[in-house]
């Protein structure tokens, strides 16, 4: 019989690297009652089979922070909980093929700068330094980043579980969930099952799902949208390699691939441009410590440009094929935060192929929430309310997954748009919209005129890092509106009606502006909270 309490303070699914940092942040903020399920072993879902690379280089200023943190967490975890996690400061290189590349990758090493990461734009010859193997046509530049690392994946799980059980969290394996009470807008208690047989009942103040791939399924039971879809992740390592020593870790997103040094052997991971969903239709019960069929036909692409880049592969033979499952978001962004249907369940799941990376600050970032009620910063780009409810349809996510892993090497421009699983929501006006001229973007599922092209010119965004092509398209159009009258289709737009004696002073008290005007005028600001926030 497992021997677990009848209350907790807190109850968190999911014993893989995410579920550990929740448990280890709570009880670093001195949280008693904090118990962790996990249906088999810790790390046994998607943590233990990761390949480790742990990069601060993020695409916002928050998941950047969020990412710095975690660095330095994991640096001190082995010397505070006595697990050594294989944590090794390696450094890392990213090298740009185009020049649109090269100016995202110093964009970002700009913004990582001004938050204190150690980071410098190298020139080739210092890659080949570094880097002797590496074949550097066309390589027009490059950054390094001395401070980032790689790391065992389960080690680091399992020391933050350690530093959560050294402070009293209580952590169970072999024991599932299976349910939720629910009273209203709150949950409860979470209903259990362990593995011999035995089932029984936790009351619970908060609850945290951090399933992973099983997220989805897990918020279900508590009526809570949680979309994201599992998708097969490969990588091969080769056999050891002669004079093969420590490097750093390498990233070539314009050839899709990624390259670590472990123990003389190459490891050589892929996020291809069309990625293949697995499990649409549920994640096997049984699934632990489980690994996919290998595809060497998906796979080939990537390898055959990485032995060009990389010549010493073509001799090395293939140890592993390794082929495992991770979740991804329709937005490539992780889910974090209070699920906007109930009170008191919260949600850090969908990791998107970086949640060894991303789980330090993650858990950070959640555990302080959730103590506090308020985000401790902007976490607009994770926050869970974000999602829309058709964005747990099963078509929708299996459509939008085959894009969101290979955009993880994408060219991350502005306005970049999404290209499969759209049409989802269309106003009355879509074909007039586009009978003008329209170029769609997609807002919370609705598609919505972003601009619109002249006669002769494509309806096509020609996305760059410097001036895009609808400059003036939309230069004109902002001049005939403010010089003359225009008329926008709001149908895309949130709507609350509030009404009532009240109904001033309570929108004069959330709203930074003024909304007492007359009829017929519009008042434009933003809705603050108790910290005058957004
Ligand atoms: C091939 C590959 C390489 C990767 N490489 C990297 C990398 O280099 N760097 C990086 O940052 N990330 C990497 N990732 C991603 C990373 O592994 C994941 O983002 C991370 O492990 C997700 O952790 P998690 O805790 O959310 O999920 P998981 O580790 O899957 O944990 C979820 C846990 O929840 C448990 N669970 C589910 N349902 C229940 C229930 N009802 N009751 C109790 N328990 C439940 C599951 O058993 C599971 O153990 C890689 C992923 C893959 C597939």
């Amino acid at each position: 019989m497992s021997a677990l309490p009848n209350k907790a303070r807190v109850v968190i699914i999911g014993g893989g690297v995410i579920g550990c940092s929740v448990a280890y942040h709570l009880t670093k903020l001195g949280w008693e009652d904090v118990v962790l399920l996990e249906r088999k072993q810790l790390t046994s879902g998607t943590t233990w089979h990761a390949a480790g690379l742990i990069a601060q280089l993020r695409a916002t200023a928050n998941m950047t922070k969020l990412a710095k943190y975690s660095q330095e967490l994991y640096g001190g975890l082995e010397e505070e909980t006595g697990v050594a996690t294989g944590f090794k400061r390696v450094g890392s290189i990213t090298v740009a093929l185009t020049e649109e590349r090269r100016e995202e990758i110093y964009r970002q090493a700009a913004m990582a700068r001004a938050f204190g990461v150690e980071v410098e734009e190298i020139s080739n010859e210092r890659v080949q330094e570094m880097y002797p193997h590496l074949n550097l046509e066309g390589v027009v530049g490059a950054v390094y980043l001395p401070l980032d690392g790689q790391g065992d994946p389960a080690n680091i799980a399992l020391a933050l579980a350690k530093g959560a059980r050294q402070r009293g969290g209580l952590i169970k394996e072999g024991v599932k969930v299976t349910g939720m009470a629910k009273d209203g807008s709150r949950v409860t208690g979470v209903d259990w099952t362990d593995e011999d047989g035995n089932s029984g009942h936790i009351e619970a103040d908060m609850v945290v799902n951090c399933g992973g791939m099983w997220g989805h399924e897990v918020g279900r039971m508590a009526g809570v949208n949680v979309p994201l879809q599992a998708c097969e992740h490969f990588y091969i390592v080769t056999e050891a390699i002669e004079g093969l020593t420590q490097l750093p870790v390498l990233r070539v997103p314009d050839e899709h691939a990624y390259y670590k040094e472990d123990a003389g052997k190459f490891l050589l991971g892929a996020f291809e441009p069309e990625s293949k969903p697995w499990a649409v239709d549920g994640i096997p019960d049984d699934f632990e410590f489980d690994q996919l069929q290998e595809d060497f036909d998906h796979f080939e692409p990537i390898l055959e440009k990485a032995i060009e880049r990389m010549p010493l592969l073509a001799e090395a033979g293939i140890h592993t094929f390794f082929n495992g499952p991770e979740s991804f978001t329709p937005d490539d962004a992780y889910h974090l935060g209070l699920a906007p249907e109930m009170d008191n369940f919260w949600v850090a799941a969908g990791f998107n192929s970086i949640g060894i990376q991303s789980a330090g600050g993650a858990g950070m970032a959640l555990a302080a929430w959730m103590d506090t009620g308020e985000k401790p910063f902007d976490l607009g780009d994770v926050d869970i309310s974000r999602m829309q409810p058709f964005q747990g349809n099963k078509r929708y996510l299996e459509a939008r997954s085959k894009e969101t892993l290979g955009l993880l090497y994408a060219d991350h421009f502005p306005f970049r748009q999404k290209a499969t699983a759209r049409g989802v929501r269309r106003t009355p006006f879509h074909q007039h919209l586009l009978d003008q001229g329209a170029v769609m973007g997609e807002i919370a599922g609705w598609e919505r005129a972003n601009w619109f092209a002249n006669e002769g010119q494509k309806p096509e965004y020609e996305y760059s890092w410097k001036r895009q092509n609808f400059f003036d398209n939309v230069a004109a159009e902002h001049n005939a509106v403010r010089n003359n009258v225009g008329m926008y289709d709001m149908t895309s737009f949130g709507k609350l009606r509030v009404e009532g004696r009240d109904a001033m002073a309570f929108m004069n008290y959330i709203g930074g502006g003024d909304y007492d005007v007359p009829v017929g005028k519009i008042v434009y600001t933003q809705f603050l909270n108790s910290k005058a926030g957004i």
